[in-house]
Formats: structure tokens, C-alpha cells, sequence
């Protein structure tokens, strides 16, 4: 793993996505790995970077944060290309560091890392404050393949309820879903039960985005015969159709509210 440092030249980037006005990531690369990341497609990284194998560390952007505070108002996204709990964060502390600087601010974090419990104090104390907890499979075989360097579902899940019995409003997103592996009506609706048994309030779903990087990773970790049908299914206007109602009524019977990805 090649971790460096770089310097930011700006705290946070106008964000499109629904909901946020700021999106704030403390590292470039992510060591999680997730084999459907598109990411690196978003950062324009080149093929010779293999995904998961860099971490670049934005060590100034708590100084930039505390000097732009009052210019960032509106909600601000945590990790909308990267993961601001990934492992390098227990030695680094930096989206503990960025996160003091946003106490009063509105912020969304999204993640897979379990350490996010290291930060419970904080967290409590930020004036308006939503998590994701993203969990594409409650099996832990197929998460290690889908998702190498990322904390076991099960860890996930725990996380999620000491977040949820902590008063911190929390959701899970269930993307993305991809063909014929985790698809099934019995996989679905063991991540949503699992979401609901540890308080989550609601769950974003999403399809398998099929950006150039990604069919290239998939093509490599699946073989290009599994890759080829995984990609013509997942762009099956019926297949996307099915699993989304599917979601949706297991949602309804969960109690849950579901919600498309944008
Ligand atoms: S955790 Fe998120 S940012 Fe990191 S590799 Fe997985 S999908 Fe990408």
C-alpha cells in the first residue's frame, strides 16, 4: 500500500449530488477496494493506478476547513469519492481533524468503516448529522470478494446500532446491486432486515453503475464471460426493474422507507 501526502488547495468542492451543497473528502484513493467502485472513473485516474493500492493523504485540510469556515454553509457530504473511515484514517485521525472543524455545520457522511465508532464524540456533538453505513451483502464471503479491503458486514451492522442507539440518524445503502450476486430476493432482504434490526431509518438503493474502470475491474475479478452477462443484465431495463420492487417491498414489509439513488 503507497500512502503519501499531498496538499489541498481547496477545504471542500461544490457537490450535484441531492441533498448536498459540499462534498469533502480527506484522501484521494480508497483502500477499500470495492471491485465496483467508480471512483476512479469520477477522478479521471489512469489504468496503470491500481484501485485500493494508493492512498493519498490531504493532511492540510483541517487548517483549510478552519480558515473557509464561514464560507461553506449548507450540507456537506463526507466521503462522496472516497471513504473518510478507511484504515489509514485510525493513524492519520484527519476526517476526525475535519470533523472538528464542522460542529456546526450540516454534514452526511457515507461509509464502510467501522471505525467511525472511534469518533462517537464528536459525532454527538455536530448540530445536524446523518450516516450511511453501506452494505451491499450481509454474506461474508461475497463482501471479501466485492469489497476486499473493507470491515465484514457483521461489523458493519454493529457499527450501525451503537450509531442508531446513540441518537445519530442513520441509514444503510444497498448498492450497488449487481446480477447474480447479490441480486436475490433472500440476499436483499437480509441486508434491510439486518438494516432495521440496528435502527437504521431508511435505505438508499442503487443498480451497478457500469463506467469504463469498473467493467475493467469486474472483467478481471469475474472473467469476461460472468463480467459480459453480469453487464448485459445489469443494463436489463426488466432485471433493474425487478430488483428495484423487489427492494421496495421488502422495504414496505421492514417498515423501512426506500429510497433510488439519485
Ligand atoms: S468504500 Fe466507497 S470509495 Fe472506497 S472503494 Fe468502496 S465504493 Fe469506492
Amino acid at each position: 500500500m503507497k500512502i503519501t501526502e499531498k496538499k489541498a488547495s481547496t477545504a471542500c468542492s461544490p457537490s450535484k449530488l441531492p441533498g448536498l451543497d459540499w462534498a469533502l473528502n480527506p484522501y484521494r484513493g480508497c483502500q477499500h477496494a470495492c471491485v465496483y467502485c467508480y471512483s476512479p472513473d469520477i477522478l479521471h485516474l489512469g489504468k496503470e493506478e491500481e484501485w485500493g493500492s494508493a492512498v493519498e493523504v490531504k493532511k492540510n485540510l483541517p487548517v483549510l476547513l478552519a480558515k473557509g469556515k464561514k464560507k461553506i454553509t449548507g450540507p456537506i457530504g463526507l466521503g462522496t469519492v472516497t471513504d473518510p473511515y478507511q484504515p489509514v484514517e485510525d493513524e492519520t485521525f484527519l476526517t476526525r481533524f475535519c470533523l472538528e472543524q464542522l460542529v456546526s455545520s450540516s454534514v452526511c457522511i457515507q461509509t464502510k468503516g467501522d471505525i467511525i465508532l472511534r469518533d462517537l464524540d464528536i459525532l454527538k456533538r455536530i448540530k445536524n448529522l446523518e450516516v450511511g453505513i453501506t452494505i451491499t451483502t450481509m454474506d461474508q464471503e461475497t463482501a471479501r470478494i466485492l469489497e476486499p479491503g473493507a470491515p465484514p458486514p457483521e461489523n458493519r451492522i454493529k457499527a450501525l446500532a451503537k450509531l442508531s442507539k446513540e441518537g445519530i440518524r442513520t441509514w444503510v445503502f444497498l448498492g450497488p446491486v449487481i446480477p447474480g450476486i447479490n441480486d436475490s430476493y433472500d440476499s436483499l432482504g437480509k441486508v434491510i432486515k439486518a438494516a432495521k434490526e440496528a435502527g437504521a431509518g431508511k435505505i438508499i438503493y442503487d443498480k451497478l453503475r457500469l463506467k469504463p474502470l469498473v467493467r475493467q475491474r469486474m472483467e478481471k475479478k469475474f472473467g469476461l464471460s460472468k463480467a459480459s452477462k453480469m453487464f448485459q443484465l445489469a443494463e436489463d431495463r426488466e432485471w433493474v426493474e425487478r430488483v428495484f420492487i423487489d427492494i421496495e417491498v421488502l422495504c414496505d414489509d421492514a417498515g423501512l422507507v426506500g429510497e433510488k439513488a439519485f
